[in-house]
Order: structure tokens, then sequence, then C-alpha cells
């Protein structure tokens, strides 16, 4: 509810999903591109409890991911993180969690959720992906892996079948990503300027990443 004299002030937020497993310079990038490029008063990263299409996978401790994600973006007053996937039972499912981001923010905020390309191509998949695509707007990042076109197409395709809203963010291609990272700190190899300094020290000290699981 609005006092006397206030002006009605939509906040616009990013949300930044994803299992961080570890967070990378990646995702850092592509916050800080959407964060410029939509003029964007906040992006919220939310690291999840247990993505439904890697429910299969071996994925690292929700507190480590977690305490990565806070150290990643502690030097940013734009970036913020919330546990609320975490902190939530089972699967985490983007359609409960903008539920929620909706009871917390009433009314006054608008929310941009940001993907890499990877994530668009399968949105499909996703629980309620039309009643997303209602909800909330898509800021699509570009990534390697897919051309222009297929994009483009994926975009257009979206738009007409659903209405929904996606803007593109043409970045340079970062070949950055966490299964990389994985890897390299598993093969003993060299993660520094792939992730922020705190986090190959939060690797080093925690023994993350060393068994040869995957
Ligand atoms: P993994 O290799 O384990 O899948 P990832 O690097 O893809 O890890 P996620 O946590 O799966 O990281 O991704 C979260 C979000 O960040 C997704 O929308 C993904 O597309 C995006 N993303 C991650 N890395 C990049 C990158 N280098 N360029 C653009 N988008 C990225
Ligand atoms: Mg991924």
């Amino acid at each position: 509810i609005l006092k006397k004299g206030e002006v009605s002030q939509i906040k616009r937020i990013g949300i930044l999903g994803g299992t961080f497993d570890p967070i990378h310079n990646g995702h850092l990038f592509i916050a800080e591109m959407a964060l410029e490029d939509l003029q964007l008063d906040e992006v919220v990263f939310i690291p999840n409890r247990r993505s439904p299409h890697k429910l299969g996978v071996q994925v690292t401790e929700a507190y480590h991911r977690l305490i990565m994600t806070e150290i990643a973006t502690i030097d940013n007053g734009k970036f913020t993180v919330t546990p609320m996937e975490i902190q939530r039972e089972g699967p985490s499912y983007t359609i409960d969690t903008i539920h929620q981001l909706h009871k917390e923010f009433p009314e006054n905020a608008s929310f941009y959720f940001i993907t890499g390309s990877d994530v668009l191509m399968d949105i499909q998949l996703w629980r309620g992906y039309r009643e997303l695509f209602q909800l909330i707007k898509f800021a699509v990042v570009t990534r390697g892996g897919f051309n222009n076109t297929e994009l483009e197409d994926k975009i257009l395709y979206l738009k007409n079948q659903y209405g929904a809203e996606i803007l593109k963010i043409k970045i340079p291609n970062l070949e950055i990503s966490s299964t990389d990272i994985r890897k390299r700190t598993n093969e003993g190899k060299s993660i520094k300027y792939l992730v922020p300094e705190g986090i190959g020290a939060y690797i080093r000290k925690h023994g993350l990443y060393l068994s040869q699981e995957e």
C-alpha cells in the first residue's frame, strides 16, 4: 500500500536458479550481463535442493553449494542468495519457487528468470512451464552448444505457442561449466580464474570433487 507522495516503484528482479556445483565465473558473468542489459535492481541466486532433471545424478550436499554461492556473490551489492529451494522438501520445481516469490514480493516486482540457452531449449520438460510463461519473463543468455538460428526458432515458437516473453541477451561465449570444473579438480588441474578465489579455496579446504565417482 502506497503512502501519500510515494511513487509506485516496480522492482525488476532477476532470478538465477541452478545446481551451482560449484558456482563459477560463467554464472556470475551472466548475472552481471542480465543486470546491465535489463537494468535489474537485483539478481537473486537460488541454488536448488535437487534438480528434477538430475535426479539420478550425484550432487554435492546442498549446504556446501549454498555457502559457495554466498561466498561468490559477497562483493556484489546487487547479488543476493536465497536458500528457499534448499529448505523446501523434494525436487526443486521453479514453478513452486515463483509462487513463493510472488508471496514474498507482493505486486511490486517483475521477475526475469535468467537461463543459458541450453536450459531454454529443454523448457517444455519443466513442470508447469505454461503457467511459468504467464507469471514471469525469461532472459536467455547465449551459451555454446546451440547456434543462433536454433535458439531464435525456439524463442519464436515459445512466443507464438504460449505467449512467452523471452528476451535474448547476447554475450561473448564462455566455455565454463561446473562439469568441467569438477573434472579439472578431480584430475588435479587448475581452476584458477574459472571460479572466484574464495571458491577455489573452499573447494580445496573441503576436498570437494576429489572422488572418482564422476
Ligand atoms: P553443470 O555442468 O553441472 O550442468 P552448469 O555450468 O551448467 O553446471 P548450472 O548450475 O547447471 O551450471 O547452471 C545454472 C544456469 O546457468 C543455467 O541456466 C545455465 O544455462 C547457466 N550457465 C552456466 N554456465 C553458463 C555459461 N558458461 N554461459 C551461459 N550460461 C551458463
Ligand atoms: Mg547445467
